[in-house]
């Protein structure tokens, strides 16, 4: 429908805005009945009129879906968000309700396959723990888990062999049972999953022994995944038809293997970069040196350079993490240089320092000037100068 023009559904059922849904029910059943397919076949025109009076319908039916039309038209608000497409829209549920009364119920079940649609099987999810490394650099890891394959005796039909299953007699194979009740406003209609099948429509007499009727044997499997290289924690793997078993012939689900990744001892990872600390001495910082730097790919050497002040950010490049589109692209390592101030100083080293002191800016002896309330105070820095 994309690129077409919209006409209004309101319009398109032929009623007021303030229709109530009794009117609206109506004006759809006339026109459903003027269009179904099955009154025209192969007629694209009777179609499309058809899946238009369906489309509105199944919108002003629906009280939510109504009042976000009248506030926001298709698009239903900003980027689309919240508005309705029906490229895959399921409309069972209400051609359930309304057709069967006028085409004996077996409509919508028999055009769109009802029950026996082949329905692709649900995704299943796992978790698997990775070192750091993995993450980076990619591994392969294989996993145990219990999947579902159908049952090789009934075929996944979950009846005895030389029996079938039957249908359900309490909902007639349609897996909904529709409750009606007498309320102030009318009656109301309440479609509930049938208590007999547990929706599938089907009951299974005599049940098949090998799978005890779930149409299902479980078996352990163990499974290899192949972790890509600069994969995070928290992203997933997907593993093409691992999942739980179709439907009806229907294609299995995927099997999405969450990563948790380990932390690593000194790296820190933001995207593809990765970012690490490294202390050095006051003598390394103002002197300059070759300094061992840590990396994911192990140590290398860097040369700090004289007159380094404590904070520097040096930057290795491709010492990162590669990209998860392209294993050839690699981000960098961020390393914050720390300049240590020395602690448990010899005599003799600091009597040093205060040698070096007074050889560069004499900054232990250069009195201290402060402007306090207005009055000049005057504190001598140093060994002597501390206040009390
Ligand atoms: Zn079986
Ligand atoms: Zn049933």
């Amino acid at each position: 429908m994309a690129g077409e023009q919209k006409r209004d559904y309101y319009e398109v059922l032929g009623v007021d805005r303030n229709a109530d849904e009794e009117t609206i029910k109506k004006a759809y059943r006339k026109l459903a009945k003027k269009y179904h397919p099955d009154m025209h076949p192969g007629d694209k025109d009777a179609e499309a009129k058809f899946k238009e009076c369906s489309e509105a319908y199944a919108v002003l039916s629906d009280k939510q879906k109504r009042a976000q039309y009248d506030q926001y038209g298709f698009s239903g608000g900003a980027g689309g968000a919240g508005g309705f497409d029906f490229s895959n829209a399921d409309f069972t549920d209400m051609f359930g309700d309304i057709f069967s009364d006028f085409f004996g119920g077996g409509f919508g079940r028999s055009s769109r396959g009802g029950t026996s649609t082949a329905r692709r099987g649900a995704n299943l999810r796992a978790r698997v723990h990775i070192s750091f490394e993995e993450a980076v650099f990619g591994c392969e890891k294989e996993l145990e888990l219990v999947l579902k394959d159908e049952c090789p005796t009934c075929h996944g039909t979950g009846a005895k062999p030389g029996t079938s299953p039957e249908t359900c007699p309490k909902c007639n194979g349609k897996g909904r049972v529709v409750y009606s009740q007498q309320s102030l406003f009318g009656m109301v209609q309440n479609v509930q999953t049938c208590p007999e099948c547990h929706g599938s429509g089907k009951i299974i007499k005599d049940k098949c022994p090998d799978c005890y009727g779930t149409g299902y044997i479980s078996s352990k499997k163990r499974i290899k995944v192949s972790i890509p290289a600069g994969i995070d924690d928290g992203q997933s793997v997907r593993i093409r038809d691992k999942g739980e078993p179709g439907v009806n012939g229907g294609a299995r689900g995927d099997l999405l293997v969450e990563v948790d990744v380990a932390r690593h001892p000194f790296l820190q990872r933001k995207d593809v970069d990765l970012f690490s600390t490294e202390k050095i001495s006051f003598a390394q910082a103002a002197l300059g040196c070759d300094i061992k730097v840590g990396t994911i790919d192990g140590d290398v050497i860097y040369k700090v350079e004289p007159g380094t002040q404590t904070d520097k950010q040096i930057r290795l490049r491709g010492k990162g993490v590669p990209s998860l589109f392209n294993k050839n692209v690699r981000g960098d390592q961020y390393v914050t240089l720390i300049v240590e101030t020395p602690t448990h100083m010899s005599e003799e080293a600091k009597e040093t320092l205060r040698k070096f002191d007074e050889l560069t800016d004499n900054s232990l002896n250069t009195p201290v000037e402060v402007e306090k309330h207005g009055k000049e105070e005057k504190k001598k820095h140093g060994f002597f100068g501390k206040k009390k």
